[in-house]
């Protein structure tokens, strides 16, 4: 597979997206972070945190969903992009659907759970009204070890 062109910018922010994860990690939770932008600035952050706040819906990519949209005052987040350490479930894409976002780039692929490639293509599906385009592979290496430690050290 071709790794697409990332810009230095996309870099910069799934290294947030990253330190999110390890802020997620360090409070006990499977380590995913993501961060929401438009215009390169950050419109919200998120951290995976299902069993602190018992919210089965608290993963990284609503969080940082729910905070963009507060910021923007509005349910549709056009002209924005997602960085997340992990491919987003099927709850996630179909939230990003909703909320029409442009571009969605995440790091590791989730082979159990992932639901715009490895399981699932719900992002680009012509079923759907609208899709994103999807970029996957940017510090995955990183990402996909902070999750096998994780796993590692509960076993
Ligand atoms: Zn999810």
């Amino acid at each position: 597979m071709k790794e697409p062109a990332f810009t230095e910018e996309d870099r910069r922010f799934m290294r947030v997206a990253l330190d999110l994860a390890r802020k997620a990690e360090g409070a006990g939770e499977v380590p995913v972070g993501a961060v929401l932008v438009r215009g390169g600035r950050i419109l919200g952050e998120g951290c995976n945190r299902p069993v602190a706040s018992a919210d089965p819906t608290a993963h990284a990519e609503m969080e940082a969903l729910r905070a963009g949209a507060g910021q923007l005052e509005n349910y549709r987040l056009p002209g924005t992009v997602l960085y997340v350490t992990l491919e987003p479930c099927v709850m996630c894409a179909g939230a990003l659907v909703l909320a029409r976002i442009e571009r969605l780039v995440f790091a590791a692929r989730d082979l159990r759970f992932g639901a715009v490639r490895s399981k699932f293509r719900l992002a680009d599906s012509e079923l759907l009204n609208h899709r994103l385009q999807v970029e996957e592979g940017l510090l995955a290496a990183d990402a996909g070890s902070l999750l096998a430690n994780f796993f590692e050290k509960r076993r």
